[in-house]
C-alpha cells in the first residue's frame, strides 16, 4: 500500500506531497458546528469532505487522530465581536436553558451525520469544557504582548502582531487593504483598532453562559477554542487543519495569529478548505429563503424539493464534485445522482453473480491503480467515481459473456469494489430489510385507507372483509375515531 498523496495546501495555494510530521500518526483537526440550529447541506459537505480524508488516510494505513470540535459558547451573531451569542439567542427564543439548546442540536447533528455515514471523530471536544485551556492561552498571548484588556474584555492586538508577522497570510490578505475596507470604530467600541478580535468577552449581568477569570466574569471569543483545543489534543504542531471556505477568514486567520502569539509557532502544516454549496446557482442563506436542512432533504418536506432524498444520495451527490469546487444543488442534479448510485449498487450486486472462467481478459490491478491514483490526486472523488462507472461496464460485459475473469481476479474485483465504494467513499448499500419493512408498512397503510373509504360509505361488509384478510396474515387492527392502528402479531 502506498502512503504518499498530493494534498492541496490553502496556505501555499498549491498541491504538495503529503508527508506526516510523525508517521504513522496523523493529526487532523476540522472545525465542527456551532450547535444552535438544524444541520444543512453546508454542514454535510464539510463533514463529508473531512470524513473522506479521515477514511482515505486510514485506508492507506495511517493512524489518524481526528479532532472535530463542538462550538457551544462564544460564537456571536454575524461572526462579530458584538451581538448576541447564537446559542443564548436560541435559548431565549425557545425558552430553554442554553445547555438544552446545545444538547438538542448536538444530538441532531450526530443523528444527521450517522444518516450520512460520516464516521465519528476520535475526539469531539466542546468549547465550554475547555475554558481553563482557553484562559491559559489568553494569558500566554497577553504576556507575549499581543493582547490587551479593556473593561473586563481581552482583545487580540492585530496591528501589533502584524508588525512582526503577517496577519492575513492564509487568505492572501494585507492588513492595509483590510483596514481600508473596514469601518472606523464608532467611538462606542472599546477596541483599539477595528481588526482586533475578542479573546475574552465581559459578560453583562443578564448573560447566562459565564465563567470567572482575573478579568472578571465572561466567556471566550469564538476563534480561541480551536487554537486551545487543537493544541491540547494534537500538539502545537500538527498535520492537517480543515474547514469550510467560509472559515478561512477571519476564523482560521485568527487561529494562526493566536497560535503564533501564544505558543510561539504556527501549528498547522497543511490547511485544507472545502468549497461552498449553491442552490440553483444562488448562495444558500437563511435570509435568502432557499435554506434547506438535512432533515428536510431526507423527508422531502420543503417547498423547493420535488421528493425526499436518501442520505446516501446526498452523500454521493457531494462526492461527485471535487471538494475544492463549488457544488450547485438542484432537484435535477440530485435525481441524477440517485440514478447513478443505483447503477453503481447494481454493479456491486452483479459482481456476486459473475462466474469465473479459465480465460481471463480483465486487468483488475490496472483498475486498482487508477482508483488509488484518483484519490492520491488531492482526493479526486469525481474521477474515482468515473472510474468506478467504467468498471461497472466491464462487470456488465463479463456478465454478458463478452469479457472473461478468472477466480483470483474475481476475488480481487470484489474486494476492490467493496474497498472503494464502502470503505473509502463511505457509501452504504440500501438495507434490504429496512426497504421491505417500509414497503410493508406503506402497503398496510394503503389497504387501511381503502377500508376507511368503505367505512365512510357505510360498506361494512367490505370493511370487515379487509379486516379479516389482514388478520389472517397476522396483522391485527384497532379502530380509532379517525382511522385505525395496526400491529404485526
Ligand atoms: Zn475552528
Amino acid at each position: 500500500m502506498n502512503n504518499q498523496f498530493q494534498i492541496y495546501n490553502t496556505l501555499h495555494r498549491k498541491k504538495e506531497l503529503f508527508e506526516p510530521l510523525n508517521p504513522p500518526f496523523v493529526g487532523l483537526y476540522s472545525c465542527g458546528p456551532t450547535v444552535y440550529g438544524d444541520a444543512h447541506l453546508g454542514h454535510a459537505r464539510q463533514a463529508i469532505t473531512f470524513d473522506i480524508l479521515f477514511r482515505y488516510l486510514t485506508f492507506i494505513d495511517y493512524k489518524v487522530r481526528y479532532v472535530r470540535n463542538i462550538t457551544d459558547v462564544g460564537h456571536l451573531e454575524n461572526d462579530a465581536d458584538d451581538g448576541e451569542d447564537k446559542i443564548l439567542k436560541k435559548a431565549r427564543i425557545e425558552e430553554l436553558e442554553p445547555m438544552e439548546v446545545v444538547q438538542r442540536y448536538t444530538n441532531d447533528y450526530h443523528r444527521n451525520m450517522r444518516q450520512l455515514n460520516v464516521l465519528d471523530p476520535s475526539i469531539e471536544p466542546r468549547a465550554s469544557g475547555h475554558i481553563i485551556e482557553q484562559q491559559e492561552l489568553i494569558r500566554k498571548i497577553m504576556s507575549a504582548g499581543f493582547a490587551y484588556e479593556v473593561n473586563g474584555s481581552v482583545y487580540f492586538d492585530v496591528l501589533k502582531y502584524n508588525e512582526s508577522h503577517h496577519y492575513g497570510k492564509l487568505s492572501g490578505r494585507k492588513v492595509e487593504d483590510l483596514l481600508s475596507n473596514t469601518r472606523e470604530l464608532d467611538g462606542q467600541s472599546e477596541k483599539k483598532a477595528p481588526l482586533d478580535f475578542a479573546l475574552w468577552k465581559k459578560a453583562d449581568p443578564s448573560h447566562i453562559m459565564r465563567w470567572s477569570s482575573e478579568w472578571g466574569d465572561g466567556y471566550p471569543g469564538w476563534h480561541l477554542e480551536c487554537s486551545a483545543m487543537s493544541t491540547k489534543y494534537l500538539g502545537d504542531k500538527f498535520d492537517i487543519h480543515g474547514g469550510g471556505m467560509d472559515l478561512l477568514f477571519p476564523h482560521h486567520e485568527c487561529e494562526i495569529a493566536q497560535n503564533v502569539a501564544g505558543y510561539g509557532r504556527e501549528a498547522v502544516k497543511y490547511w485544507m478548505h472545502n468549497n461552498m454549496i449553491t442552490i440553483n446557482g444562488q448562495k444558500m442563506g437563511r435570509s435568502l429563503g432557499n435554506f434547506i436542512t438535512l432533515d428536510e432533504l431526507f423527508s422531502g418536506n420543503h417547498e423547493n424539493l420535488e421528493m425526499a432524498y436518501h442520505p446516501m444520495t446526498i452523500r454521493f451527490f457531494i462526492l461527485q464534485a471535487h471538494y475544492r469546487s463549488t457544488l450547485d444543488f438542484s432537484n435535477e442534479a440530485l435525481q441524477s445522482s440517485e440514478k447513478g448510485l443505483q447503477r453503481l449498487f447494481a454493479a456491486v450486486a452483479l459482481i456476486e453473480k459473475l462466474i469465473p472462467t479459465e480465460k481471463d481478459s480483465v486487468q483488475v490491478d490496472d483498475l486498482h491503480a487508477k482508483y488509488i491514483a484518483a484519490m492520491d490526486d488531492d482526493l479526486n472523488t469525481p474521477i474515482l467515481i468515473a472510474h468506478l462507472f467504467e468498471g461497472a461496464k466491464t462487470i456488465n460485459s463479463i456478465y454478458n459473456g463478452k469479457l472473461f475473469i478468472d477466480k483470483s481476479n474475481l476475488e480481487k474485483l470484489k474486494k476492490l469494489y467493496s474497498d472503494f465504494i464502502f470503505d473509502v467513499l463511505g457509501m452504504q448499500s440500501p438495507d434490504e430489510e429496512a426497504v421491505s419493512d417500509s414497503m410493508t408498512g406503506d402497503l398496510i397503510e394503503s389497504i387501511l385507507q381503502i377500508r376507511q373509504s368503505a367505512k365512510d360509505r357505510k360498506d361494512w361488509n367490505t370493511a370487515d372483509e379487509v379486516r379479516n384478510a389482514l388478520q389472517s396474515l397476522g396483522i391485527s387492527i384497532k379502530d380509532r375515531k379517525d382511522g385505525a392502528d395496526w400491529e404485526i402479531d
